[in-house]
């Protein structure tokens, strides 16, 4: 059994944001930043990309007002909502979750960079991207 699962059937202790019937949230063990909490659907689907749209829609709609919560019981300035997919995307847990990672300063504990990459034809991207 995964480990969320695992946590969801309450077989390892967590510490529970949010819960209804088909949502879970609870606080990140590692904190990368204060308030750090992972948002997932009971159900076990791997990630967005196997996702159901109605699994989707659950989770989204508890993120969405999970962000808000969040960055104001914290008082912090924003926030990071980021859903890792796939071992190249640095998911290490293969159920679908999502990251509310509050933010306070640019001096904060987390590094999120758009680098420089090649410049590339943006119609050849497009009509890939559209399966043209
Ligand atoms: P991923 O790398 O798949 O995007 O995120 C997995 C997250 O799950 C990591 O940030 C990691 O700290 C968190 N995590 C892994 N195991 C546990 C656990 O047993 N309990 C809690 N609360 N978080 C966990
Ligand atoms: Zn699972």
């Amino acid at each position: 059994m995964c480990i969320f699962c695992s946590i969801i059937e309450n077989k390892i202790p967590s510490k529970r944001v949010y819960e209804d019937e088909n949502v879970l949230a609870i606080l990140d063990i590692s904190q990368v930043t204060y308030g750090h909490t992972l948002v997932m659907p009971k159900k076990h689907v791997r990630n967005i990309i196997e996702a159901d749209s109605e699994t989707v829609s659950q989770v989204m709609e508890a993120v969405r007002v999970l962000s808000r919560q969040i960055v104001e019981n914290t008082k912090a300035a924003g926030c990071n909502v980021l859903s890792n997919c796939g071992g190249i995307a640095g998911q290490s847990v293969d159920h679908l979750h999502f990251h509310i990672i509050p933010r306070y300063d640019e001096n904060d504990s987390i590094t999120i960079a758009f680098n420089e990459s090649k410049e590339q034809d943006l119609d050849e991207v497009l009509k890939t991207v559209r399966g043209e």
